[in-house]
C-alpha cells in the first residue's frame, strides 16, 4: 500500500486516486491550482453566467439550490441570493436520519436567509426496504441518500422550468483531484451515475425485493433524456469559481448567521455533514470496514493541504477517529430492523481484500493499515502556516450520538422556538 507522501491517502481510494513520480496523489496536485487560478477572473465568469439567469422575464425562481442545512449550504445561498441577488428555490430530500442540530440549522438557513424551500419525504417502510436492499446487495446503507438529494433537484428543476441548479463543491475535484479546476465540471446525468452513484441506478433495485416496484422508486429516478433536453438544466458547482475554503466559509457562516456546530464520532471536523445522524457515523464506519479508510482521512487530506496540520498531527487524529465503532450504530440497526451479525454478514462481502483479511478464527484484521505507518521524512511534506482548530459553538438543545432519527421538524425558527420539534 502506498500512502501519499503529502497528505497521507491511501493508494486504494475508491475514486481512482492517481500518484505521480514524486509519490503526492491527484488531490494534492488539483489542491495546488487553488493558489495558481486567478479567482477574480473566474468570479467574473460565474456572474456573467448567473446573469444570463437573472434576466430571464419568464422565471419565478431563477435557480434551484439542493441544501440539508450544513454549513456548505449556508455560503452557497448567502453568496447566490444576497451577493449575486438571484432568487433561489431551495430544496432537501429528505434522509430520514435528521439530528436535532440539523434541523435547527435548516430552519435557520430558511429563516435568516428567507427562501422558499420545498422537501421530498419518502415513505419510512419503502427507504427502510431499499436500505435493507443496498445494504445487502452493495454493502451500501447511504445509496438512498446519495440517490434521493441527487435525484429530487433535477426533478424540480425539470418539472417548474427552472434551468438551473446550483451545487456546492465537486467532491471528485477538491478532495480526489479527479477533475482540474480547468475542467469546469458540470453535474449530469453521467457525472450522477458513474460518481456518485458507482453505477448502479434505481433500476437495478428492481426485483431485488417484491416490497419495492417501479412506483415507489420515483423519488430515485431520473428524469428521462427527453425530459432533460426539453428543460435543459444546466448544474454548475461553485466550487470551479470561488477559491473553495469549508473551514474559513463556515466560519462565517457560524459568526452572521448563528451556524449551530456539532461534535462527531469518527472525526474531529464538527462543522460538516452533522445534519445526518448516519453521514459520518455509521455510513462512514462502513467504508472504514470496507476500505480502511473513512471521513477523518478526507479531512485530515485537506487539513495538511491548507498547511493547518502536519503529517504528524493529522496521522494522531487518523489513529484517534478511524477505527472507532459509533454508537449510532445501534440506533440504525434498530431502524432498519436487523442484528448486528445481519449488518456485519452484509458489509464482509464488500471488504476491500488489499487491506482485510480473515483470520481462520473467523475475525477479520486490517493486514495493511494506515493505523501501522511510521513516517519517514518526505520532501513533499508542508510546513504549517497556521494551525486551525474548529469551533464548537453553543448547543440550543442537549444531542447524543444514539438520539432519535427526527422525520419531520420545524423549518423555521422564532424567537419563541428555537427546537428542533414543536413544543
Ligand atoms: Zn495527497
Amino acid at each position: 500500500m502506498k500512502y501519499c507522501k503529502r497528505c497521507l491517502y491511501p493508494d486504494n481510494h475508491a475514486l481512482n486516486l492517481i500518484f505521480d513520480d514524486d509519490g503526492v496523489c491527484s488531490g494534492c496536485r488539483v489542491h495546488e491550482e487553488k493558489y495558481q487560478i486567478d479567482w477574480q477572473e473566474k468570479e467574473q465568469e460565474l456572474k456573467q453566467l448567473l446573469d444570463y439567469y437573472k434576466q430571464r422575464s419568464d422565471a419565478h425562481y431563477d435557480c434551484v439550490i439542493p441544501v440539508t442545512g450544513v454549513g456548505d449550504d449556508f455560503f452557497v445561498v448567502d453568496l447566490i441570493k444576497n451577493k449575486y441577488g438571484l432568487n433561489p428555490l431551495l430544496v432537501t430530500y429528505n434522509t430520514h436520519f435528521s439530528t436535532k442540530v440539523g434541523i435547527r440549522n435548516l430552519a435557520r438557513l430558511i429563516t435568516e436567509l428567507d427562501c422558499d424551500h420545498m422537501m421530498s419525504t419518502v415513505g419510512p417502510d419503502t427507504v427502510k426496504e431499499i436500505t435493507r436492499l443496498t445494504l445487502k446487495k452493495m454493502g451500501d446503507m447511504y445509496w438512498h441518500v446519495l440517490a434521493g438529494s441527487q435525484t429530487f433537484p433535477v426533478q424540480v428543476a425539470t418539472k417548474l422550468d427552472i434551468p438551473l441548479i446550483i451545487w456546492g463543491v465537486n467532491g471528485w475535484l477538491d478532495q480526489v483531484g479527479m477533475f482540474s479546476h480547468h475542467d469546469r465540471v458540470e453535474m449530469t446525468k453521467k457525472v450522477r451515475k458513474e460518481h456518485a452513484l458507482r453505477g448502479i441506478d434505481a433500476e437495478h433495485l428492481i426485483g431485488g425485493s417484491q416490497k419495492v416496484s417501479v412506483k415507489d422508486l420515483q423519488a430515485f429516478t431520473y428524469p428521462s433524456d427527453e425530459q432533460l433536453e426539453k428543460s435543459r438544466v444546466r448544474g454548475l458547482y461553485v466550487g470551479n469559481y470561488v477559491q473553495w475554503d469549508s473551514q474559513l466559509q463556515i466560519e462565517d457562516m457560524i459568526d452572521r448567521y448563528g451556524y449551530e456546530t456539532n461534535q462527531q464520532e469518527r472525526t474531529y471536523n464538527c462543522y460538516e455533514s452533522i445534519a445526518c445522524a448516519n453521514n459520518a457515523s455509521v455510513h462512514d464506519y462502513i467504508k472504514y470496514l470496507k476500505f480502511g479508510y473513512a471521513k477523518v482521512n478526507d479531512h485530515v487530506a485537506r487539513d495538511i493541504r491548507l498547511k493547518r496540520l502536519t503529517r504528524e498531527q493529522g496521522l494522531e487524529l487518523i489513529r484517534k477517529y478511524l477505527p472507532v465503532k459509533p454508537k449510532a450504530l445501534g440506533r440504525f440497526l434498530e431502524w432498519a430492523d436487523l442484528t448486528e451479525e445481519q449488518f456485519y454478514q452484509y458489509i464482509d462481502n464488500f471488504r476491500d481484500p488489499r487491506v482485510w483479511e480473515r483470520k481462520s478464527t473467523g475475525e477479520w484484521w486490517l493486514k495493511e493499515s494506515i493505523l501501522d505507518l511510521t513516517l519517514s521524512v518526505s520532501k513533499q511534506a508542508l510546513d504549517v502556516l497556521e494551525s486551525k482548530e474548529y469551533r464548537q459553538t453553543r448547543l440550543l438543545e442537549p444531542q447524543s450520538f444514539d438520539d432519535e432519527y427526527i422525520l419531520l421538524g420545524r423549518t423555521y425558527m422564532d424567537e419563541a422556538n428555537y427546537k428542533a420539534k414543536e413544543g
